[in-house]
């Protein structure tokens, strides 16, 4: 603002409301276009004020540059988004050839699955760095989202081809869950925790993924309305196999289970319901947190 000057008029006719009438703003001719005059017409009681103020207005550069460094921040923003997403996607692909394909995860679909699914959103924030290590991680509640290598195990184990329907006893943070719905299953899980149902379900959600249902209950007694299953996944370790799962499981269906000591150490075991018995095939040595509820009262 670099001048101001008013002009009062004596108002012979009439008293006005005491408020600004009006106030406006014009540029001035095309070789004065850098200059701007703002009018102000003041009507009050018996006087009517005109005030001119010139405003210099902001210089095309100025504007120009702000105008710049806004959509720089954008781009820096929208550029570092894709960095992150890109970051993790090589780490899920280091994970899978690193730590599945060079072991013995040979089921493509579990390699491609695995390679899709963005596990370090089934993580708090604080781990996501480590969300594709070769080891398990906490989640809340004390418990763990497997390490991936298992996870790979256990599902290629099923055997699946897609469209089974699966159940799951410990939802834990989702992660298997959104595994086997990746692999083309209906996947029914069933979790004891209900913090941990509750957010698994939301992660879920938010990830658009359907195709699995949740539920907070017992798993040692599986999910009698929706039986039988194709295949049963359990990701607790217990002592020995619960017979509602046994019960629930298709003639020919599989289960995988973690079965032993449930403080130390336990074996991956796979159940193949054959003409109404178990046929059990020991696959590795694990390390699942326990399986709680019935499980820990009833020996089987
Ligand atoms: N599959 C999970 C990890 C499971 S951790 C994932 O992908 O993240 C084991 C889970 O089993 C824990 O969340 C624990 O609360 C749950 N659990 C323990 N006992 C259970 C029971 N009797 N029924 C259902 N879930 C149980």
């Amino acid at each position: 603002m670099s001048a101001s000057s008013t002009w009062m008029i004596e108002n012979p006719w009439r008293p006005a409301p005491a408020e600004p009438w009006r106030s406006f703003s014009l540029g001035l001719k095309k070789k004065d276009a850098s200059r701007r005059i703002d009018f102000s017409l003041l009507l009050e009681e018996n006087t009517v004020s005109l005030e001119l103020q010139e405003r210099k207005p902001m210089r095309k550069s100025v504007f120009f540059i702000v105008i710049f460094i806004f959509v720089s921040i954008g781009v820096f923003d929208a550029v570092s988004l894709s960095q992150q997403g890109d970051v993790y996607a090589g780490k899920r692909r280091q994970m899978v050839s690193r730590q599945l394909a060079s072991r013995d995860i040979s089921d493509r679909r579990v390699l491609d699955v695995m390679g899709k699914v963005p596990r370090h959103l089934f993580v708090a924030p604080d781990y996501r760095g480590q969300a594709y290590e070769d080891y398990p991680l906490p989640i809340d509640e004390g418990q763990t989202i497997s390490q991936p290598y298992i996870v790979a195990l256990m599902t290629q184990c099923l055997d699946l081809r897609g469209g089974e329907k699966v159940l799951e006893i410990g939802t834990g943070s989702g992660y298997q869950a959104a595994v086997l719905a990746g692999m083309g299953c209906r996947v029914f899980s069933v979790e004891i925790r209900e913090v941990l149902a509750a957010q698994a379900a939301r992660t879920l959600r938010e990830l658009g993924l359907d195709g699995v249902e949740i539920k907070q209950a017992d798993g040692y007694f599986g999910w009698p309305e929706d039986a039988p299953f194709d295949a049963i996944i359990v990701t607790c370790a217990a002592n020995h196999v619960p017979p509602p799962l046994l019960e629930q499981l298709k003639e020919g269906g599989r289960l995988a289970i973690p079965l032993g000591s449930t403080l130390y150490f336990q074996t991956l075991t796979l159940i193949t319901k054959v003409e109404g018995k178990p046929r059990v095939k020991q696959i590795s040595g694990v390390r699942f947190v326990p399986m709680i509820g019935e499980a820990e009262k009833s020996k089987g």
